[in-house]
């Protein structure tokens, strides 16, 4: 058995087929007919065309517009002077031979987009890359793409491309396992949307499996099992069964607003951590986002993202959401979350320390830049802006000065920004539920996170599985802190969402409906599971 990232949820069961690309021998040789080079790469350009318009109809088919709507990408590529004029430079300047050619301008392409901040626009040079691959196969000669006549065949690969799972033909493709890859890659994206399961970032299963092998492929889990026994085989059919069954009814609820008994509508959001997350909540139908925990923009890298960069960021998130509400939680760093670039104190308990809020009220260049970018983003739809860990009503209103400094700020440089930006807290410490019809008086929102609020409420440290027993969400002491929190919310006639796990767990969800929570959000995959049971009750 083998363990990836779980990409596509699903089980199949299937036989091998490996997928490995004949590679293209690029020499540097230099040729002296360059008129010859030319016309073999206007060939190989207008077969690529052909084959790419091929691949974007059945995408549009299989996968609809907006799937197809990268190909139509590469096929602008194919035109683009900037790609196309240098690798015909390459030829006649340089005398360079066509495959040669290709290679260094698309090198030298990609390098440029790789180098780009924007994750969107560094997104090109896989396109580029893309596009490249089929021309010099074409120019050599060889066949690509994925001819499966077989059917219940898994594909194993080293990775694939856009164009490689866009070809998937679902009536004989029902899986494929990949050695790269994590849950956003595009593949991944793909397979969820073909909702065929898939697990990637195997590390080598392309050398742990030859064709022909039969592989079950536990999508949910990310589990590969390769040359299972009979009964291994049946309870997978079982569980494939019974996944398909559960797909089929909660796929209905994608639309579906869940409205109570009394008639009021309830959100189910999605929590993304990515702007590009944004997608996966689209996809499982979710009526807005809950959080975005902006932290992870500032991780992973040498220095904080500037203003630039988050205002690029929260204008992608709104605008994907057309409208529908995005609540954006500023900065949460400090307790289990580190930057290399922001010292933190040495500190007993990081997570009773210098944190979040705090530590953004002290650092008060770091904030501004962060309220510049939202204030700015402001305008792309539907903004709503949180504080976390607020323990009372000097917090929020220090931040708000803040606030109206940026305002200020961006006045004067005549930027524009929207009036109509909610601004709200996190409870997640419970001295603020006990105070949540005072605080209410004075924001526009709540949103409960559960994780610290139970943490905080029976001291048991969210981190240690030695107390990992008492880290109970049903714990009446805490729900009666939520409970406080929902009536001091409606008492000054403001919503109240939960961002925290707990609002995604089909346990807690009647307990919630029933307190009046107004909105649920979670992880994407859970949102249509918490709509069927909203409905239930
Ligand atoms: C929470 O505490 O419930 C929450 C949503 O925030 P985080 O998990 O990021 O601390
Ligand atoms: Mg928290």
């Amino acid at each position: 058995m083998k363990k990836g990232i779980a990409a596509s949820k699903g089980y199949a069961i299937g036989k091998v087929f490996l997928y490995e690309e004949q590679e293209v021998i690029i020499t540097n040789d230099l040729v002296n007919d360059t008129s010859v080079e030319m016309e073999k790469l206007t060939h190989a350009i207008k077969l690529t065309k052909k084959q790419l318009e091929q691949i974007k109809e059945k995408a549009k088919a299989s996968l609809g517009e907006d799937e197809a709507a990268v190909f139509e990408a590469h096929l602008l590529i194919l035109e683009d002077p900037e790609y196309i004029d240098s690798i015909q430079n390459e030829i006649k300047d340089n005398k360079a031979n066509s495959l040669h050619a290709i290679e260094s301008v698309t090198k030298g392409l990609v390098a440029l987009f790789e180098a780009i901040d924007d994750p969107y626009l560094r997104e090109r040079a896989a396109d580029i890359k893309d596009v490249s691959r089929r021309l010099l196969a074409n120019l050599a000669g060889h066949t690509i793409g994925l001819e499966i006549n077989e059917p219940e065949t898994i594909v194993i690969a080293h990775d694939l491309t856009p164009s490689d799972t866009a070809q998937l033909d679902k009536e004989k493709v029902v899986g494929f396992l990949t050695n790269i890859g994590g849950r956003t890659s595009h593949s991944a994206i793909m397979a969820r949307t073909l909702e065929i399961p898939a697990v990637v970032g195997l590390k080598d299963i392309t050398s742990c499996v030859q064709n022909g092998d039969t592989v079950i492929i536990d999508g949910t889990e990310g589990l590969v099992i390769i040359n299972p026994d009979e009964a291994t085989i049946r309870t997978y059919r079982d569980k494939q069964i019974a996944f398909k069954e559960n797909q089929k009814q909660l796929k209905k609820l994608k639309d579906v607003q869940v409205v109570t008994k009394e008639g009021k509508k309830i959100e189910v959001c999605g929590n993304i951590g990515k702007p590009e997350d944004v997608l996966q909540v689209l996809e499982y139908g979710g009526d807005g986002i809950g959080l975005f925990r902006t932290e992870f923009l500032y991780m992973d890298r040498e220095q904080a993202p500037t203003e630039e960069e988050q205002f690029e960021s929260y204008k992608f998130v709104l605008e994907k959401m057309e409208g529908k509400k995005v609540v954006i939680r500023t900065l949460d760093i400090g307790g289990d979350k580190t930057l290399p670039y922001l010292p933190l104190p040495i500190e007993m308990n990081p997570f009773l320390g210098y944190r979040a809020i705090r530590l953004c009220l002290d650092q008060i260049e770091i904030f501004k830049v962060q309220i510049r970018a939202l204030l700015r983003a402001s305008v792309y739809g539907q903004l709503a802006v949180m504080f976390p860990m607020i323990s009372g009503i000097e917090e929020f209103k220090q931040a708000m000065e803040i606030v109206e400094l940026c305002k200020k700020e961006l006045e004067k440089e005549g930027r524009s920004y929207s009036e109509a930006v909610e601004w709200g807290i996190m409870i997640e410490i419970p001295a603020a539920a006990v105070m949540a019809d005072e605080l209410a008086k004075h924001v526009d929102f709540f949103s409960i996170g559960t994780n610290d609020l139970i943490q905080y409420t029976l001291a048991a440290d969210r981190m240690s599985e030695k107390v990992s027993y008492l880290y109970n969400p049903l714990h009446p002491a805490v729900l009666r802190l939520i409970k406080m929190t929902i009536d001091g919310a409606h008492s000054q006639g403001k919503w109240v969402g939960m961002c925290g796990e707990m609002a995604g767990d089909e346990e807690a969800i009647p307990t919630l409906l029933e307190y009046g929570l107004d909105e649920f959000s979670m992880s994407a995959t859970s949102i249509l599971g918490a709509k069927k049971k909203l409905l239930e009750n």
